[in-house]
């Protein structure tokens, strides 16, 4: 079973004026369950607009979206966002961490989002951060970790909710290449162990080859 099918999916910013542009059209994507997907494009393809597509965050002006084997056409925004809860993880370039909150606090927010008890959104956090190898790092807040620390912190908040599904756009696009390298293991690893299907956008050649396949984005299609 595929864990994200995508077909057909059109999108086009600014419709009916003169700067309309279809950035993606009538793409046909599918991610199977357990396979890590490399999305590899030069900037402005559309890989951001494709993955806040698969994300639930934004809708197609044509074509399907199918996350878990469920038709998200036609769902209204309380079964969009408990799937974008639940099943979805999202990591971005830039962590978006909450400032003012802890890791470990940034890591239990979604859970307690989710109806999960304190004591049980506690331990998972601790679980999480053990396991990118940042427990000495629980209290600390976004601004006193390194780049390479926020990201290990945002993969953890992204697996909060147990997802089976991670979408990733350029995960280590803002971190020095040899930190790019150890996070990204740290990703892989912990995607691996899981057993999660991911989607990872990326630029580098390198990581995109550690991954199961490789689409690249072209004209608004997969070109394979
Ligand atoms: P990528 O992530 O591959 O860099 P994006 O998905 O961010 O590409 O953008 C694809 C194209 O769509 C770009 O040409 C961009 O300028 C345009 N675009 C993105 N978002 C919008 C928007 N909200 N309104 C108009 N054009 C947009």
């Amino acid at each position: 079973m595929n864990e994200l099918d995508l077909r057909g999916i059109v999108k086009r910013y600014n419709p009916g004026k003169p700067s309309q542009i279809t950035v993606l059209d009538g793409l046909d994507l599918a991610v199977a369950r357990g396979e890590v997907v490399a999305l590899v494009a030069p900037s402005g393809a559309g890989k951001s607009t494709l993955l806040h597509i698969a994300g639930l965050l934004d809708s197609p002006d044509a074509g399907e979206v199918w996350v878990g084997g469920q038709a998200m056409a036609g769902q209204g925004d309380r079964v969009r966002t408990a799937v974008r809860r639940r099943e979805i993880g999202f990591v971005y370039q830039f962590h978006h961490l909450l400032p003012e909150f802890t890791a470990a606090e940034n890591i239990i927010l979604p859970q307690l989002a989710d109806g999960v008890a304190r004591s049980v959104a506690d331990a998972r956090a601790a679980d999480l951060l053990a396991r990118v190898g940042l427990s000495a790092r629980a209290r600390h807040r976004p601004a006193e970790l390194s780049g390479g620390e926020q990201q290990r912190v945002a993969f953890c908040r992204a697996l909060a909710n147990g997802p089976k599904l991670l979408l990733a756009d350029e995960p280590t696009g803002n971190l020095d290449p040899a930190t790019s390298d150890q996070v990204f293991d740290v990703l892989m690893d912990i995607v691996r162990s899981t057993g999660l299907s991911a989607l990872i956008a990326t630029h580098n050649p390198e990581l995109a080859a550690r991954m199961d396949r490789i689409l690249h984005l072209q004209a608004g299609r997969i070109s394979g």
